[in-house]
């Protein structure tokens, strides 16, 4: 990948750079635990890690313990879309705190999740995905579904994912994360540069914009980041090139 095709800047060893995991890093799985891991992968993220001093952050919605296992590095970052953070490598998980609403969501939906095996309840700290993948023609009734659990249910976000319908307290983002993350080392002063592909990075996205740095939309849609990179694998090529000349 030619960078004159993305429109995107020369790398810089003042970036902090900020990575969506699922249909960024990979490519979206049926189910949350049948994605895999390029190998290439981890060695990109070292090198990158290397070349930004540290500067290099998982901004993911999932649990961080589950990034750490794919990934086999305790990166920093941000888990459950901001509710998890870890400010430091290898550092300890800032937990969210416990949330009885969650519990409550999910007391509504289990009967409907019991009786259909292709209907999969992730529970997440802090937060509940609803994932539907595998049943694609039961979106409306799983809509409905969660709609009626979260009647009476205020200080709730829904998002609406790639088939999946996620809840998470309404005040905590992954920009509200980017945003914490870069008032602290290695993140600090430098030039926020955040990549995502699916609705929860909208809210990455406008934070970083508003702090002049680079957004990165990846594959189709409406977005409001400022570039865009077609494919999963077009950005790994495009994040070992930056490797590459962070290096030299
Ligand atoms: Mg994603």
């Amino acid at each position: 990948m030619k960078f004159h095709k993305t429109g995107l800047p020369s790398p810089s060893r003042d970036w902090a750079l900020f990575l969506d995991f699922d249909g960024t890093l990979t490519e979206l799985a049926p189910t949350p635990d049948a994605v895999s891991v390029d190998p290439a992968l981890r060695s990109v993220l070292a090198a990158l890690e290397e070349g930004l001093g540290g500067a290099l952050a998982i901004v993911s919605g999932r649990p961080l313990s589950e990034i750490d296992a794919l990934l086999g590095i305790g990166l920093p970052g941000a888990g459950v879309h901001g509710l998890e953070l870890r400010e430091t490598r290898g550092g300890a998980v800032q937990p969210p705190r416990d949330m009885a609403a969650i519990r409550v969501i999910e007391r509504a939906l289990a009967p409907m999740v019991e009786a259909d095996p292709r209907l999969i309840l992730e529970r997440k700290p802090g937060a509940i995905a609803f994932h539907y993948r595998r049943a694609p023609e039961r979106e409306d009734e799983c809509r409905a579904a969660m709609a009626r659990a979260l009647d009476g249910l205020p200080g709730m976000a829904l998002i609406d994912g790639k088939m999946v319908l996620e809840v998470k307290p309404d005040h905590i983002s992954k920009g509200v994360a980017i945003a914490r993350l870069l008032d602290v080392e290695p993140f600090a002063g430098r030039i926020p540069v955040f990549a995502g592909d699916d609705r929860t990075d909208e809210d990455g996205f406008e934070v970083v914009n508003a702090m002049k740095g680079i957004t990165i939309k990846i594959g189709p849609g409406a977005t409001r980041a400022s570039h865009r990179i077609s494919s999963v694998d077009a950005l790994l090529a495009w994040l070992k090139e930056v490797s590459r000349l962070l290096s030299v």
